[in-house]
């Protein structure tokens, strides 16, 4: 039988209707619109794709949407010089600033120059260090959305083996804390690994964040794993058209899993949907309002 699909899309409707309602209160008891605001440096199509969704997604939830749309050429001073004022706008609340830039803008530069307070990605220093430490932070949306399906899809998840593979600041490396915070048994695995397909058939939970197209075969897969596939790889079909998979082949890995993340519809739409609620909870806290 094949595995249980995990459906992201569905799990992140049902948060973004709650969190409508959780908006509407804040307004009316409170006066409270969280604000959101996304800059856009350049003319990147799946960021511009990304900004637009989440766009749309914060103005459906009841939240201020601010979208910035800078040229390619920007600044790195210039750049700065909006995220301060933004970190200055007191109806703005969270700020995301969209990955990759361009050349000649240093990211960590950026982002370190955001409110650790507004920095609703969870990228600022402060933010990952907090979540190391096991202190309240903005956590990265991206792991947020994934623990909160492993959750729902594994009955205990103290001791079970987990293998993070990816080991990048945004996905790898904080999936990886909020895995041992669940008491997790964690490994992290990342391009110099070896035996990455025997290390991967240990692993009761497998998160691949790696940015390789169907890099993680059926055969890496323990009997009744749980997968979660973060990857979003753009695949051009020889009709022109792309179509995206993700980093797990998806129809052999389905064989052996008991529940697996399909792409698209698994992460992309939870990654999406904690972007909001970190954009209230940012909201709350800065209104003195707790979580
Ligand atoms: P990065 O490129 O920053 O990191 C990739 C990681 O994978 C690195 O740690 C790298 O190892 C490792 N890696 C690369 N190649 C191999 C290999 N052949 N074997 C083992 N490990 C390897 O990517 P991100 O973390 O930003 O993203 C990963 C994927 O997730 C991408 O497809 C991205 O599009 C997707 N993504 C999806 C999101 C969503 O909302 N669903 C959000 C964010 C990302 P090393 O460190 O040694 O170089």
């Amino acid at each position: 039988m094949g595995a249980r699909l995990i459906d992201g899309k569905a799990a992140a409707a049902d948060l973004n209707a709650a969190l409508a309602t959780r908006v509407a209160a804040l307004k009316a008891r409170h006066g409270l619109t969280p604000g959101l605001a996304a800059v856009l440096v350049g003319d990147d199509p799946a960021s511009q794709v990304y900004v637009r969704t989440k766009g749309r997604a914060a103005g459906a939830a009841g939240l201020l949407s601010r979208e910035m749309r800078l040229p390619a050429d920007t600044s790195e001073e210039a750049l700065l010089g909006i995220v301060r004022r933004l970190n200055a706008d007191p109806a703005i609340h969270a700020i995301l600033v969209q990955l990759p830039l361009p050349q000649g803008i240093d990211p960590a530069k950026v982002i370190d120059a955001i409110d650790p307070a507004k920095d609703v990605d969870g990228f600022h220093v402060v933010n990952a260090g907090r979540l190391a430490v096991g202190l309240p932070a903005l956590v990265p949306c991206t792991p947020s959305g994934c623990l909160y399906l492993l959750k729902r899809e594994v009955a205990r998840l103290v001791g079970a083996r987990a293998l993070v593979l990816g080991r990048s600041n945004i996905v790898g490396k904080p999936m990886a804390q909020l895995l041992l915070a669940e008491h997790c048994t964690v490994t992290m695995a990342h391009s110099r690994t070896r035996d990455l397909a025997e290390e991967c058939r240990r692993a009761d939970i497998l998160v691949a964040a790696v940015g390789r197209p169907e890099m993680v075969r059926g055969d890496w897969i323990k009997p009744g794993a749980i997968v979660i596939d973060v990857g979003i790889n753009r695949m051009a079909m020889p009709d022109g058209k792309t179509h995206l998979v993700g980093d797990v082949a998806f129809a052999e890995a389905r064989e052996v899993a008991a529940a697996i993340t399909p792409v698209p519809g698994g992460i992309g739409p939870m990654t999406v949907a904690f972007l909001l609620q970190n954009t209230v909870a940012a909201a709350c806290r800065q209104a003195g309002l707790g979580d």
